[in-house]
This record gives C-alpha cells, sequence and structure tokens, in this order.
C-alpha cells in the first residue's frame, strides 16, 4: 500500500454476506471497478450509541435500511439480500469490532463486469464496516456552535438524485466541504438553483424565528435526513411550531437560532454564517432543549422513543 497511512481501521468488516478481517484481500477492489470510475453506488451512514444503562443500540437501523434499498432502487442498482439481511449484518460488525458506539457504513458498489456508461445492476458489491467516531463537527462545535459558509457551487434540481445517498452526489458535498474550510470554516451551506436555501454538504438546516422552527420541504433538492425527520418529530411532541418551507439566505441572516442535523454531525448548533453572527453568536434556547431531548434519547433515557433504538448485545 502507498505512503498515504489509513487513518480508519477496525478489526474486521462485512462483505457479501460474510465477515472478513478488515486487511482480507476480499476487502480491496480492482481499479476498474465501476464505481471508482463513474461513481455509481449508494452507502448509508448509521450510528450506534452507549446507552445510559451500559447497554449499546443503532439509532434507526431499519430506517437507514430501507433507504438504503430506496437509494439503490433509484441508481438502478440490485443489492442480492433482504434488509433484515442488511439489519442484522449491521449488528454484526458492532459486535465483531466490540464497539459500544461507533459509526456504521453500509455500502453498494459496482465490480469489474464492464467499462463505458450503463452499468450492471447485479454486479454490485455491498459491505459494512464501523468504527469509533466523534461527532463529525467537533465537541466544540456541538457546545458552542459551528461556522458555515454559503457555497460558490449550487445545489439543482434534475442534476443529482438528492434523495438518494449516491456516491455520486458526495463530489459536490466534497467540493463545498473543501471550498469551506479552506476559507476557514467549518461547514459549506448550498443554496438551490432557485437561491433558496437547500443544505449543507452533509446536513439537514433548521432555524428558529420568533419561536417558531423551520426547514425546507422534501420537494427541496435535499436528502430527507432521518435526523431531520427525528427532530420534527420531537419537536411535534414538545409542542413547537413546525414549518416546512422555502427560505432565502437572508431569513438565516435574522433568524434567533439556527442548527444542523445529521447522523454524523448529529445536532450542532450554528454560530455564524457568511461572517454574519447568528443571535447572540451562543446556541440558542430552542436548540439547546431539542439537543438535550435528542441526545437523552440516543442514550436511551427517554422509554417514549425506544422504538428508534435496537439493542445490539
Ligand atoms: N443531507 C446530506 C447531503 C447528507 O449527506 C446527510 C447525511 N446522511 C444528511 C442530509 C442528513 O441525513 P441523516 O440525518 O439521515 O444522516
Amino acid at each position: 500500500m502507498g505512503k498515504i497511512k489509513a487513518k480508519i481501521k477496525a478489526e474486521k468488516l462485512w462483505m457479501n454476506g460474510k465477515l472478513i478481517d478488515w486487511h482480507d484481500p476480499k476487502a480491496y477492489t480492482h481499479v476498474i471497478s465501476y464505481t471508482l470510475h463513474y461513481g455509481i453506488g449508494v452507502f448509508e451512514g448509521l450510528r450506534a450509541y452507549e446507552t445510559h444503562d451500559g447497554n449499546s443500540i443503532i439509532f434507526r437501523l431499519e430506517d437507514h435500511i430501507k433507504r438504503f434499498f430506496e437509494s439503490a432502487k433509484m441508481e438502478d442498482l440490485n443489492i442480492p439480500f433482504f434488509k433484515s439481511d442488511i439489519c442484522n449484518a449491521c449488528i454484526e460488525v458492532v459486535k465483531a469490532n466490540k464497539l459500544t458506539s461507533g459509526y456504521i457504513r453500509p455500502l453498494s458498489f459496482i465490480g469489474e463486469s464492464k467499462m463505458g456508461l450503463g452499468h450492471n445492476k447485479n454486479d454490485t458489491k455491498t459491505t459494512i464496516m464501523a468504527w469509533p467516531w466523534d461527532s463529525y463537527l467537533g465537541d466544540e462545535g456541538l457546545k458552542n456552535g459551528i461556522r458555515l459558509k454559503t457555497s460558490s457551487w449550487t445545489k439543482c434540481r434534475n442534476m443529482a438524485m438528492t434523495k438518494s445517498k449516491s456516491v455520486s452526489n458526495y463530489g459536490l458535498s466534497n467540493r463545498t466541504k473543501m471550498e469551506a474550510i479552506k476559507a476557514g470554516y467549518d461547514e459549506a451551506l448550498l443554496l438551490d438553483d432557485n437561491g433558496l436555501v437547500a443544505e449543507a454538504s452533509a446536513e439537514n438546516i433548521f432555524f428558529v424565528k420568533d419561536g417558531k422552527i423551520i426547514t425546507p420541504p422534501p420537494s427541496a433538492p435535499i436528502l430527507i435526513g432521518i435526523t431531520r425527520n427525528s427532530i420534527i418529530d420531537i419537536a411535534t411532541w414538545e409542542e413547537y411550531e413546525i414549518i416546512e418551507r422555502n427560505f432565502t439566505r437572508e431569513e438565516l441572516y435574522t433568524a434567533d437560532e439556527v442548527f444542523l442535523t445529521g447522523t454524523a454531525a448529529e445536532l450542532a448548533p450554528v454560530r455564524e454564517i457568511d461572517t454574519q453572527i447568528i443571535g447572540n453568536g451562543k446556541p440558542g434556547p430552542t436548540t439547546l432543549n431539542l439537543q438535550k431531548k435528542f441526545f437523552n434519547i440516543l442514550r436511551g433515557k427517554n422509554g417514549f422513543y425506544k422504538d428508534w433504538l435496537t439493542h445490539i448485545y
């Protein structure tokens, strides 16, 4: 292997129905593989959490795997397993790596059957990896808020399948993230082809104004985040008024609070956008309340949401 050392390592991964060692030759793929050249493939991102009573759970396992299969359907890929096989395999991988918490990454990609555009939908390899992973935008970001920059790139309708977690979508996400980081920010905000707010490079966005919580509607070019949907449910139960509607970035500049949601990022307050300070520059009461409620659910402290948790051990 080259001089750049792999930063992510685990003991085992799941490949096409079997647990294998992380460095097993079967875990490597040939350079002629279709996905490497043309970016057609789909993946998921889930998290396992250690609960307050010493157990471990996977958050919304079945919902993530349902989306995994729907992404594959949209990209015309055949995953030759049942959803229940993939759910069980996620649990197996966490166990095999002796994790109590961490990130889980199912991926389905296309192998070596052909070159030239137009893939063979049955030439798929499906793998599941898991490793320990801290909150994506950092503990400091979770506590004090992150800085967001509007990207010079646009998230256009009908140029990508935004409802699918397709490998190819992450070319744009990566480009916007790099641009934001190089400019000294933490994360990128993407506008759609009408100049309306869509989502961050790997998170959905919400803002709070005059006691109401607003987020773009499902018809916006966004991934329908499982964390997004969870926060909408929690906020509804908490009797906040939630509105799904389009908005411009000026509305974010004058918002009382802004926050991002995603499996990797969890629920991260936003303290600044494009040099504009949001609210008083600190996470606001609604954000902190929802963050606390959400983290309590993830740690099994709220029995009301136990259907969202799958026990691992
Ligand atoms: N939008 C994009 C583009 C993403 O990659 C993600 C992360 N999966 C999200 C939103 C948030 O989705 P979820 O809450 O399901 O992780």
